[in-house]
């Protein structure tokens, strides 16, 4: 069931992507999006609360942006799996691969599906659980510091180009409300996991995100 509280969209996680009508924010490539430094919440987005998030260290602000990719099981796209996962609901036993993954606890700050469709699972005042044992520029922990972007996708196969859009406008608004994070500090979970990981792959286009970044 979806409802309306103080002008953003909540709904029930297990019903996620499947009888949620999100369809009233328009076309997500047109979407400006504007981030409360005060809440975290970024706006127009679809708020699904995960449990897979604490405080972050006294006194630390986002200072860094980690971009992923993922689809649950890998290479499927458009199930409500990621937000399963994310609100720790997912059925471990629907398919061999989420058996794998079974007890794994995790969450992103933001999820762009391949629709461009954009959900909120942690305010960005929070840390969220998305980057595990890391390193950016000589400094550890990232999670304690930066904020997860999942893009629903996988490293081989290339990304929508409403992703690309939703991702520009959500950095743009990202960038405006704490103002040291620039395009010089959006990395991805393989460049501050480079052992561990290789999301959001190859098939990301780097170029083309900072093309879209200097656009005016
Ligand atoms: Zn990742």
């Amino acid at each position: 069931m979806c409802s309306l509280v103080r002008g953003m969209v909540y709904y029930d996680c297990s019903l996620a992507f499947r009888q949620c009508d999100i369809g009233s924010f328009g076309e997500p490539m047109q979407t400006h999006f504007t981030v409360s430094p005060d809440t975290g919440l970024i706006e127009p987005a679809a708020q699904c609360h995960s449990p897979n998030q604490d405080a972050r260290p006294p006194g630390i602000r986002p200072e860094l942006v980690v971009i992923h990719g993922i689809s649950l099981p890998p290479g499927d796209f458009g199930g409500p799996e990621i937000a399963a996962l994310f609100t720790n609901t997912l059925d471990h036993d629907a398919h061999p691969y989420f058996d794998e993954i079974r007890g794994l606890e995790v969450s992103a700050h933001l999820l762009i599906q391949r629709d461009g469709t954009l959900t909120q699972f942690v305010p960005f005042s929070m840390r969220a659980w998305h980057a595990g044992e890391s390193c950016f520029r000589g400094k550890q922990c990232c999670n304690d510091y930066s904020i997860g972007i999942e893009l629903e996708g996988e490293d081989e196969t290339a990304y929508d180009d409403r992703q690309y859009a939703t991702l520009r406008e959500a950095l743009r608004a990202i960038f405006h409300a704490y103002p040291t994070i620039t395009a010089r500090e959006v990395a991805g979970h393989c460049d501050i996991a480079p052992a561990r990981k290789t999301d959001p792959g190859p098939a990301f286009d780097w170029l083309r995100l900072y093309d879209g970044l200097s656009e005016s």
